[in-house]
């Protein structure tokens, strides 16, 4: 009926056809899409106006429009230009994209307090450092509209009396020169590799074990220097506060004091003030957490004989230098050198598989030749240590040479698995 009306009884469209300016250009498109909405409402067996009425009501009111929002193969060569909110481009893609607003106050927006905050829901109010992230996942989110030209810009000012500042979100694109998005990691997987380069003096473990998770991931971190915001997750920040006390243990053993659990529960409690989750919901849980651990290592410490011997390792690798810092390294008083990786975590079946305990190895025989060694795992959750089994070590470096084989050949293709919704470059990259 809506057809017939249109097409053949009424003038309806006859003025708009007439013109071909790009207003005139645009009523066609969204008469076009109305028509979409409309047949795909008389396909499931609609009938009734009240209810076509109501559900193009409900599109509008929740936002369900994305379908319709994507510009018609009939459109995409219409010379203009579609102004709408981050939130609105999600799931879009656009020849070019111009963010303005790049400037404090508008990006990130300044925080709205929660006029009605939940009764019971306390913890899960929105911080700042929540906030924060959010926004800073909707930068990204706008940034990766864009498939070949990306302009930012904001004002010097946007009230007559106040200059504007940059918005601190484009520090994280430091580094990054003006270039088309077709070069990035994610893309070089699509077109094959990208540019080889020169070999490094030595390689980082833990950016290796990146790259061998996933090696986009390493080009948007590594090779790009995009930070992402989990970097400074709570986990992450509570994780840091309990090494920096370990390691603080071992500096005091060095300086020829073994401190006690009491100094050692305040070193803790200064360096969370100063750099643990503090705003965090859960931080009262971490923090407790993060104390039992402290605890039980201090615990060990004071039992400890011998001295320690922590420091940067370059180890040898088929022609290459890796660089690990292992998190103890105990020499006992007979010359037994024990090489541990403190974990915080819960043991897991595969940890014994992982490449690093092969490399710390193998860094430990070139080290220490001739001593007996031992790389075991402490788990300061519940104060048990875990010697991996020996593996095929060789199986197991070749992880390692193998990812920096692939990143002097400039192989960043992405590898998609179950942690990729969790991963920082989610919504840019294109694995
Ligand atoms: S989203 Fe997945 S494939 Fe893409 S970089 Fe992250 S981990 Fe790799």
């Amino acid at each position: 009926m809506l057809t017939t009306w249109l097409f053949e009884r009424s003038d309806y469209l006859r003025p708009i056809l007439l013109r071909q300016d790009p207003a005139a250009q645009q009523q066609l498109i969204a008469i076009y899409q109305f028509l979409k909405v409309a047949v795909e409402f008389a396909a499931t067996g609609g009938r009734s106006r009240r209810r076509f009425l109501a559900r193009v009501r409900r599109i509008e009111a929740l936002n369900e429009d994305t379908a319709y929002r994507a510009i018609s193969s009939e459109a995409t060569d219409m010379d203009a230009v579609r102004v709408m909110t981050i939130h609105g481009s999600k799931g879009l893609e656009f020849r070019g994209v111009h963010l303005p607003g790049l400037a404090t106050t508008y990006m990130p927006s300044n925080r709205q307090a929660v006029r009605v905050p939940p009764p019971s829901l306390d913890r899960l109010a929105m911080t700042s450092d929540d906030h924060d992230h959010e926004e800073q996942s909707l930068f990204f989110v706008a940034l990766s509209r864009a498939r070949d030209h990306l302009a930012l810009s904001r004002a010097e000012r946007y009230t007559p009396s106040r200059k504007s500042s940059p918005s601190k979100f484009l520090a994280l694109l430091a580094g990054l020169s003006s270039r088309n998005r077709a070069a990035g990691p994610a893309a070089h997987a699509k077109r094959g590799l990208a540019r080889a380069t020169a070999p490094a003096l030595s390689y980082g473990e833990d950016a290796l074990g990146v790259y061998i998770n996933c090696p986009a991931r390493y080009g948007y971190k590594v090779k790009d220097g995009l930070l992402g915001g989990p970097e400074s997750s709570a986990y992450v920040r509570f994780h840091a506060c309990v090494y920096d006390t370990v390691g603080w243990l071992e500096d005091q053993r060095a300086a020829g004091t073994t401190a006690g659990v009491a100094d050692t529960l305040a070193h803790f409690t200064a360096d969370w003030a100063e750099h643990g989750p503090i705003k965090h919901p859960f931080q009262k849980y971490y923090r407790a957490i993060g104390m039992q651990m402290v605890t039980r290592m201090a615990e060990a410490v004071i039992g400890e004989t011998g001295h320690y011997d922590r420091r940067e390792w370059l180890v040898n690798l088929d022609g290459r230098k890796v660089a690990v810092t292992p998190d103890r390294v105990i020499i006992a008083t007979d010359g037994c050198v024990t090489i541990q990786r403190v974990r915080t975590g819960k043991k897991t079946k595969s940890e014994s598989d992982k490449e690093i305990y092969a490399l710390l190895r193998l860094g430990a025989r070139q080290l220490y030749p001739g001593r007996r060694i031992t790389v075991e795992a402490y788990y300061l959750g519940t104060g048990e240590r875990m010697v991996p089994p020996l593996k095929d070590d060789g199986k197991l470096l070749e992880r390692y040479s193998e990812a920096i084989a692939g990143i002097e050949s400039g192989d960043f293709g992405p590898k998609t698995g179950r942690s990729c919704p969790g991963c920082p470059y989610y919504l840019t990259c294109g694995g």
